[in-house]
Formats: C-alpha cells, structure tokens, sequence
C-alpha cells in the first residue's frame, strides 16, 4: 500500500468510516447556486478530499507530498479527490499558475482530480473546482453572519485594528464599530460590496471574542475591500474574502470529509470549526420558519501534518518567485529548481516522487527535515530497474587505435572499415532489446580515462612507464566496454601539456561476446563511442541549488550555490539521436540522465543529469 502505516491521518478516516459520521449526508449549499442544484442528493462518497493550491506560483516538492497524501489517502479508503484553486487573492494569481498547476497534478498521475459532482439528480461528472465559483455562496454566507449578530463593519484603521488586536498573554480592545446594529452593518457591508469605500477603508470582522487566548478568534477578518482584476470574476467584485474565511466554506461546499493541511494552520481550527459550525447549524424561529443549515452536516474537519522540509532545497513558492525574477535561474520549470515543472524537466519521475513521500513519513511534529540524497535514492531505485542503458562520453578526448586497419582492414589494410557492437539497452531485460553502434580506427573516450602515470589504484589507460623505484611497469589492457580490448601505447599533448589524442594497439582475437574474447585479463572497462558514428550532445550537470543545508533561514542569494550547473560537450551513442524529449536513460558510469523537453527536434541535443550513479554528495 502507498501510505506508509504509521500515517496518523488513517486513524482518523478509519475511526470515522467506524462510526459512519459522513454517511447519508446529503448535498448541502444554499438553494439556487449554480454550482449547488443538487442540494439533498446523498453524497456517495465516504471519504472526499481535495488538494487547494493557491494558484500564485508553481507547484514544489512540498506541494507533491500533499498531493501524493491526499490522493493516495482517498484512494486506500475508496473515496474521492479533487484538485481545487484556491484563487481567493486576485493580485496574485495567474493563469499561468492554474495551467502549470494542472498539468503538475496530472503528471503525478491524479487525473481523477476531475472528480465527480453531482451536476443533475442522479448524475454525477467530472468537474474542476475554483473557489472563485463560490463567491456568491460565500458573500451570502458573510451576510447570514451579519443577520445573526455574528459579524460586523469596522472601520477603524489598520494601525487601530493591529493595535487593538492585543499579543499573546494581553487581550484585545473591542472596536468602536463592534457595537453597531445588524442593519447598519448590513448597509455598510452592501456599500464596501457596491464600490463605495475605499480600498481598505473597511472590513467586515467575525465576532467571536477580542479577548480569547487564540489571536486567531480576536474578530478575524472576513472580506477586504480589493479593486482587482480576478483571473476567472474579472471585475464582478471589488471585495474579496479573506482565505480564513474561504477555505472553511470551500470544503463544506466540497463536502470534503477530512480537510488536511500543514501544521501552521493548527491555530486556525478553531476558528474553521467556529464559523462552519454557525452555518450548519439550523434553528427555528418563533414563527416556526426554520434558518440556517446553509451548509451540510456534519462538516469537515481539519487534520494538520508536518510539512515537508527537504535538505538543499526551498520550499516557499514566494522564494522560488524570487530567485525566478531575480534572474537567479532559468524560469521555474529550470531543472535545478525544486518545482515539479523542474524535477520533472530534470528527469525525476512520478514514481520516484511518490516512494519519496511515503518515506519521508507522515507526522504531527514539526521542524524535521528529510535528506535530499533520500529523493535521489529514490530516483536510482525506480529507475535502475527500467532505465534503458546508454554510454555517453563527457569531456571527450580521441582515442586512435594505430593497428586497426592491419588486423581488421583486410587484404588492403583499410582504416577507413567498422565493425558491428552489440549491447543490451537493460542488463537484466533481455526483451528491452539490443542497442547497435560502431567501433573503428578512432573512438572517443573521457579525458579522465587517461594517465601518463596512473596515481595508485588507476584502472584505465597507461602506458608502459618506469616508476619511482626503477621498475619497469606494463602499460594497461583495457576493454572497450561491449568492443574490443586494447593496450595504451601512449598519448599527444600540446605544448602546454594539453591532452590532444591518446594511442593504443587492438589486442587480437577480443571482440566482445566472442570465444575466447575474454582469455586476456584486462585492468578495466571503460565507456567510449566511436567517431564514426557518435551524437555530438551537450550534457548537463546538476548540483544543489542551495549550498545551506537548510535555506531560507539567511539572505537568499548567500544561501545559493554558485556552481549548481555544469554544461559539458560530450558524445553520445546513436540510439540517442532521435530520443525525445523528456526520455530517461541511465548513462553508464555517470547515472541518470534525461533529454531536456525545452530543446526539441533542430539538431540540438542536450542531456540533464537527474542524478548520478550513487551519492556524491560533499564527498
Ligand atoms: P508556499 O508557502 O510555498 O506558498 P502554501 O502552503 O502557501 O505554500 P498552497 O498553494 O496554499 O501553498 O498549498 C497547497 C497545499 O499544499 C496546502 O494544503 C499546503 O498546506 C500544502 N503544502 C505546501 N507546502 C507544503 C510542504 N512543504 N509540505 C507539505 N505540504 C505542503
Ligand atoms: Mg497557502
Ligand atoms: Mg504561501
């Protein structure tokens, strides 16, 4: 199963499909909303959750264990999820934002986000939920609070408001404006609505308590007044709702079960739970009419967690905005950012970040962080058993094999000839299928296979030296991984002792996967592509975007590291030349690579490095 066991949150949903709290509760919502004409239909759904980004900024890491939570949480008790935009704060927000959001969630492999509501009786079809849909609800909702005395017009000025608020440990003071009458707010909340206050002139204030211990229950404000521009209302509204406020109202009406969220919000459930309760409730009049119930009951319920905190990496969408302005990177979806656009270009995949959620764990303690070399783990474990294999070399240098023409050219001696290579495109996948490419004359090589003098422990090419005590050692016999084994005879440098070309003689008789190919012990194996046939491709080394272990606590720039990107011209083998866009593959010796999806057909080949072989990390 996907979540993980010791998930506190299933305690909860289980102990609550127990005793059934949700069964039988019906659609609720007041009559004649659009969005709502299924009211007193019976919910199906016994378990409803939903992710709400607020949709001013590109999804994160930390966005995809609440998704990941969510949706996988929903799916283990067979109930629902969906995707909803918290789009309550007009300035923000973007269309940009919603569309990047969308395709994140789907990427992840939630398509169910189109979850079902019911749009006739009977029916129930996909939809896509904007909290901006429930404006009118919600300022209905404001006016319902003003008739029952439970909210009020206040007109001081911020710096009053702030003043009077109080601080932990010191109530509040009451506003002035606390006292008016129901109509007179009701006139009041009706003109800030029809354009005549001015912006921040007045808001309407919850009435609850100025002098409660939670800060968050002193009078919260409701709606501000805002001339902006929304993304979906355009200019319908000049007054907004505070998200306090909206959220609350956005799951009732979702009639989400079980509402989850990151552990700052825990000093706002009393008040998610003061204001849902008032409007669920229903009471009768003297005259026998019976008010209220504006909502269905019972009502969700908030549940906080920890938030995801990983090592290396910023989670905050208002700072990644930075560093995306500042010019500090290459856009949000830059393959070193930790946006989902960015791992995803980097060559992360959806199962990798879903087994790096269930691992980092689900609990109601805050402050912990999760090593970031867990998500790469995560990444090599998923991909190593269904990467296809490739070999690619980076900081090249040509290797010329002098004998070639003489033991392979024939009768003329040709240099000019190529023989066949064979190689599995997976070592333990037989029906992946083969790769095919060339050896000849000249191949290229890593300029680090290379040693005039190998350091002790050097595995790869050498020739014949004598060291330090006289003594005269053989040069190297290495193979040329799925070719032939060759023996270094020496190397060119330039005069400023530049590496040009490195020489060796094929050892007869050697050829990968025939009899006796491997009858001669060799040093090593080392990855090449030959001339003839190699893919010229600029590669793409990644390291931490932040040197801080743990960013955001310092200036932003200080915290970033300098050398987070490397770009390398290298060859690659021809399987690759027409790879598409976004294709992963493990390069052999240098880990997982994928084709960057930015730079597509035009001859252009360019490789990130999602992760390499194993943890290097300040090693
Ligand atoms: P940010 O601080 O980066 O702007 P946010 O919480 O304001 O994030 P929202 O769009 O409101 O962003 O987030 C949608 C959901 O994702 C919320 O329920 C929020 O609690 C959750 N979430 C955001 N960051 C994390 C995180 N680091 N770990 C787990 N959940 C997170
Ligand atoms: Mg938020
Ligand atoms: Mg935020």
């Amino acid at each position: 199963n996907a979540v993980a066991p010791s998930n506190f949150l299933r305690h909860v949903i289980e102990n609550d499909l127990e005793t059934g709290i949700y069964q039988g509760r019906q659609w609720g919502g007041s009559p004649g909303d659009a969005q709502h004409h299924a009211n007193g239909m019976p919910d199906p759904a016994k378990v409803r959750m939903r992710f709400p980004p607020e949709p001013n900024g590109y999804l994160h890491i930390g966005h995809a264990k609440s998704i990941w939570l969510n949706f996988e949480l929903a799916k283990e008790y067979g109930g629902v999820c969906h995707l909803r935009f918290d789009d309550t704060n007009p300035e923000k927000e973007e269309q940009e934002y919603v569309d990047s959001i969308r395709d994140a969630v789907k990427w992840l492999g939630y398509e169910t986000y189109l979850a079902d509501r019911p749009s006739a009786p009977g029916t129930l079809q996909p939809h896509e939920y904007f909290a901006s849909d429930y404006f009118d609800f919600m300022y209905r909702a404001a006016e319902y609070l003003i008739e029952n005395d439970l909210a009020y017009v206040d007109e001081q000025t911020p710096e009053e408001m702030r003043a009077n608020r109080g601080d932990f440990g010191k109530a509040g003071i009451d506003s002035p404006f606390r006292s008016r009458t129901v109509q007179e707010n009701l006139t009041r909340f009706r003109e800030m609505r029809d354009g005549q206050l001015e912006d921040g002139a007045a808001i309407l204030r919850a009435k609850i308590d100025m002098a409660s211990p939670n800060i968050n229950l002193r009078d919260p404000a409701l709606y501000r007044i805002r001339r902006a521009t929304h993304h979906n209302t355009g200019d319908k509204w000049c007054i907004y709702p505070m998200y306090t406020f909206a959220h609350p109202i956005e799951d009732a009406l979702e009639q989400i079960t079980h509402s989850i969220c990151t552990l700052e919000f825990e000093d706002q459930r009393p008040f998610y739970d003061w204001l849902l309760d008032r409007l669920a409730e229903k009471r009768t009049l003297p005259d026998g009419t019976v008010v209220g119930g504006l909502i269905a009951s019972p009502h969700p319920r908030q549940y906080e967690f920890a938030r995801l905190n990983v090592t290396h990496v910023l989670t905050s969408k208002r700072k990644l905005r930075q560093l995306v302005e500042e010019g500090h990177v290459d856009g949000w979806d830059d393959p070193r950012m930790p946006t989902l656009a960015g791992l995803r270009r980097r060559g992360y995949t959806p199962e990798a970040l879903k087994l790096f959620c269930e691992r980092s764990g689900t609990t109601k303690s805050a402050g912990g962080w999760t090593d970031y070399a867990a998500l790469e783990a995560a990444l090599r474990e998923t991909l190593d058993p269904i990467a296809p294999r490739a070999m690619a070399v980076l900081d090249p240098v040509k290797l010329v094999i002098t004998n070639w023409g003489e033991l392979m050219g024939g009768p003329n001696k040709d240099e000019s000839v190529l023989d066949d290579c064979t190689a599995p495109v997976h070592p333990h996948h037989p029906e992946m299928g083969e790769r095919h490419f060339k050896i000849g004359r000249e191949v290229w090589i890593e300029r680090t296979d290379y040693e005039d003098v190998p350091p002790k422990g050097f595995t790869r090419l050498f020739p014949a030296y004598t060291n330090t005590s006289g003594q005269a050692i053989a040069a190297s016999k290495v193979r040329l991984k799925y070719g032939h084994t060759i023996e270094c005879t020496g190397a060119m440098r330039s005069a400023d002792g530049q590496l040009l070309e490195v020489q060796a003689k094929l050892v007869p008789d050697t050829k990968s996967g025939t009899p006796g190919a491997d009858a001669i012990k060799v040093k090593g194996n080392i990855t090449w592509v030959a001339v003839a046939d190699a893919v010229a491709a600029e590669v793409r080394l990644y390291e931490r975007l932040f040197a801080e272990a743990q960013p955001g606590g310092g200036e932003l720039l200080d915290e970033l590291n300098k050398n987070s990107l490397v770009k390398c011209s290298a060859f690659v083998e021809p399987s690759l030349a027409n790879a598409e866009g976004g294709a992963g593959f493990q390069f052999e010796r240098h880990g997982y690579f994928v084709t960057d999806a930015k730079v597509d057909g035009a001859g252009q080949h360019v490789f990130n490095r999602a992760a390499g072989m194993r943890d290097s990390w300040g090693k």
